[in-house]
């Protein structure tokens, strides 16, 4: 892949949060940047911010980031679940190619055409590819193919109206499907192995993940209770993401749940935080981050203090827009400064010409268009582009 094979994507779900890390962040000439310098990097003196686009990652270093935290109803200060992994090279918005999805909850894979046609439109060249479980034998509609064929589908009217506009090509996707009830590893590709496991979860199908690059070893939950595999396969870990929910009584008395409910749901779908700890004490990674609750000024002690009555170790209690930065020495975890009026990275390798069939006006339409040739043409040479005036006059088919 052009020179930055090295790195690759993993986020655990899709959101609008992807669009806007990946479209502005990697800005160099957006002029809205802090002046810093782009070849520092991040155990430099004083960086105690990470500012995107600002520093360089070490060989063998990995940077992690939060863009969702939170629940299925979403929140301005948290996202649905999705993480971001970078392994020693920042990664153009280009390539922000790679979708791990540990299951179909919309939490978890929420705003999917943001990042599909988003991307598209904010200059992806090659079709994306995505990895996710696969469904039961009775019922394969539960896997990730359907889901992303019907996405596909249902987007019809976009994706065809903008096919030979943009590079048809990218607004295909590559789906892979992987077992949903057996380890396996599902990539390995430069140097990088990620492989999936069984997560326990309302229902079959959910996974989890676990990212192997060098001396590196990245683990995301996805949604699961506490269970053997994870346990097995977490093992050896630098950073571990495990999921744990709000407690039975934040449920009740900030959410209005119903009493049985929220504790099946807190408790039994989910994990509870003591749990999480449990799972934290017996893998021992070098940072143990819990995230999938509404951590805020009035629950996250509750939460905290339920994780240390079962954990000592290094912790983050996770929110959005947090960057863990993994090296031999150590991790180092910071708040992201974040642009929110961004606009979309220029690829790096420059532009596809749109190739292939368009689709165009109907003559019923062309004939409804108000006749601003004179306007249309004088604009067309003020912006430099009157070669192209004459062949982009509606036509009459
Ligand atoms: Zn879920
Ligand atoms: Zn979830």
């Amino acid at each position: 892949m052009q020179g930055i094979n090295k790195t690759v994507a993993m986020v655990g779900a899709l959101l609008l949060a992807v669009a806007a890390y990946a479209y502005g962040w990697h800005r160099g000439d957006s002029g809205q940047q802090p002046d810093l310098a782009t070849d520092a990097s991040a155990d430099e003196e004083g960086r105690k911010t990470y500012y995107p686009n600002t520093e360089k990652l070490g060989k063998n270093e990995m940077r992690v980031i939060s863009l969702g935290t939170g629940m299925p109803n979403q929140r301005k200060s948290q996202a649905s679940a999705c993480w971001l992994v970078e392994l020693g090279l920042e990664i153009p918005y280009d390539l922000v190619n790679k979708v791990f999805v540990g299951h179909l909850h919309s939490d978890h894979i929420g705003d999917f055409a943001a990042w599909h046609i988003g991307g598209w439109v904010g200059g992806r060249q090659r079709a994306p590819r995505i990895w996710g479980p696969d469904g039961p034998e009775d019922h394969p509609e539960w896997g990730t193919k359907h889901f992303i064929d019907h996405q596909i589908e249902s987007f019809s009217w976009d994706i065809d109206g903008r096919s030979g506009r943009l590079p048809t090509v990218a607004g295909q996707i590559e789906v892979n499907e992987f077992p949903h009830d057996e380890f396996s590893i599902i990539y390995d590709e430069n140097g990088v192995k990620i492989s999936a496991w069984p997560a326990v979860h309302i229902m079959a199908g959910p996974v989890s993940f676990s990212l192997e690059w060098k001396n590196r070893k990245f683990v995301f939950s996805s949604d699961t209770f506490p269970n053997q595999w994870f346990i097995e396969h977490a093992k050896n870990a630098d950073i571990v993401i495990h999921e744990t929910f709000g407690t039975i009584r934040q449920n009740i008395d900030l959410q209005g749940w119903d009493r049985a409910n929220s504790a099946l749901v807190s408790a039994r779908v989910h994990t509870p935080p003591a749990a999480a700890g449990k799972v934290f004490s017996m893998v021992e990674p070098r940072m143990a981050i819990a995230y999938h609750f509404f951590n805020d000024e009035n629950t996250w002690e509750d939460m905290y203090n339920e994780i240390r009555s079962t954990y000592d170790g290094p912790l983050t209690l996770a929110k959005d827009l947090l960057a863990w930065n993994v090296t031999d020495d150590e991790i180092k975890v910071r708040e992201v400064v974040a642009q929110e009026a961004v606009w979309p990275a220029k690829s790096p390798y420059g532009t596809v010409p749109p190739t292939g069939d368009r689709e165009e006006l109907p003559t019923w339409l062309v004939d409804g268009i108000l006749p601003l040739e004179d306007v249309m043409e004088a604009y067309y040479e003020r912006q430099g582009v009157g070669d192209l005036y004459e062949e982009q006059v509606p036509k009459k088919q």
